[in-house]
């Protein structure tokens, strides 16, 4: 039973999903909207205060996601290379969502463009959608952090992000690598390996 406040209504349910409400911590001298985060504009510039940029779960943006932060670092870095002299037009913001999802199987990948009400056009897939293939999507964040876990793993005393289930679901049956796979159709040959860069490739730009 769940007691909605205000008004007390109860509702009888199966299951609860609870998600906290999210505040920002608002920065003196800057503006802020009701729930504490920066507003800015398409560059990552921060209206009514002169040369200041902000992105990432700070700001307005309601999606707060790592990927989405690296967009918006990607968009301010342009913007104040451009104020500083650098040729080039600088972008404004268009955030794309990728999300790799661990399964305990296989895991998916999924990217949607997020444009605001009119929506966006969204895939899904056993293969990766982007470069290195990580839960972090950036064009450079994401080569960095895959470096890093390579080198973690190689040193020994670190563990790969997916783990097999010690458990499986009915109709899923355990592959040799450490992952494993399900008997439900899914092709994916995709293992840990696969999610470490390969020589070379660390810094290459592939988002799309
Ligand atoms: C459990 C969890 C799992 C997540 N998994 C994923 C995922 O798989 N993929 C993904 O893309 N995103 C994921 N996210 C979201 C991702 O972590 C955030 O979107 C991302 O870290 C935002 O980056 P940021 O630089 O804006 O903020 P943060 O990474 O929060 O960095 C802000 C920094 O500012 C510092 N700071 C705060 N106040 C002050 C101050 N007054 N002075 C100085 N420093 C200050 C903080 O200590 C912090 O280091 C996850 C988040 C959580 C909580």
């Amino acid at each position: 039973m769940v007691s909605l406040q205000p008004g007390g209504e109860e509702l009888r349910c199966g299951r609860v999903v609870a998600l906290p409400a999210l505040a920002g911590r608002s920065v003196p001298g800057l503006p802020a909207d009701p729930d504490g985060f920066i507003p800015t504009d398409n560059f990552g510039r921060v209206p009514r205060v002169g040369e200041v940029y902000a992105a990432g779960d700070g700001t307005t943006f309601p999606v707060k996601q790592g990927g989405i932060a690296c967009q918006q670092a990607d968009v301010v870095a342009a913007a104040i290379a451009q104020r500083a002299g650098v040729p080039g037009e600088p972008q404004p913001f268009r955030p794309v969502l990728r999300g790799m999802l661990l399964t305990g199987t296989d895991p998916r990948y999924m990217r949607t463009e997020l444009s605001g009400r009119l929506g966006g056009e969204a895939e899904a897939g056993t293969h990766s959608l982007w470069w290195p293939p990580s839960k972090i999507a950036g064009d450079h964040l994401a080569p960095y952090l895959s470096r890093i876990d390579a080198e973690a793993l190689a040193a020994g005393g670190a563990k790969p992000l997916e783990l097999a289930l010690d458990r499986l679901p009915p109709g899923v049956r355990r592959r040799r690598s450490s992952s494993v796979t399900s008997t439900a159709g899914a092709s994916s040959s995709w293992t840990r390996r696969r999610a470490l860069p390969r020589s070379g490739r660390g810094g290459r730009k592939s988002h799309r």
